[in-house]
């Protein structure tokens, strides 16, 4: 059975890897690219909702299903933990093991905790990275 997966944004369970900073912006490639510390588990309705805004502006935005827009309560808290997690994978990437174990991505994916309500509309969860 696979385990439930919290969006990293607003705490739904999640069905996608959302880049947590955009690959392109203004049509210029940012430098980020499609790797492990650049994803995050999120839900469809955030990933569809941030598009290739900048995530903590987005989430503190009115934009339409936006996290503050959503009410999500423990809001702060989340974007700390996306700080953190951040300010951790800067530390690894000093470190010469650059390499990533097998089990990084389930690491990954209880960082951000399990989903506060089951959605019963969920079918895809992030059991595997599908970026777009
Ligand atoms: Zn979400």
């Amino acid at each position: 059975m696979l385990e439930r997966v919290a969006c990293a944004y607003c705490g739904d369970t999640s069905t996608e890897w959302d880049h947590l900073r955009p690959l392109v912006d203004k049509q210029r490639p940012t430098g980020y690219i499609s790797e492990i510390r650049n994803l995050v588990p999120a839900c469809g309705k955030c990933n569809q909702s941030k598009g290739n805004k900048a995530w903590r502006t987005w989430m503190f935005s009115d934009a339409r299903l936006s996290p503050k827009r959503r009410g999500v309560a423990d809001i702060d808290a989340r974007a700390a933990r996306i700080v953190a997690s951040i300010a951790s994978d800067l530390l690894r990437a000093r470190s010469p093991h650059r390499r990533e174990p097998r089990e990084a991505w389930s690491t990954r994916r209880s960082a951000y905790g399990t989903p506060l309500r089951p959605s019963p509309s969920t079918r895809r969860r992030a059991s595997t990275p599908q970026p777009h």
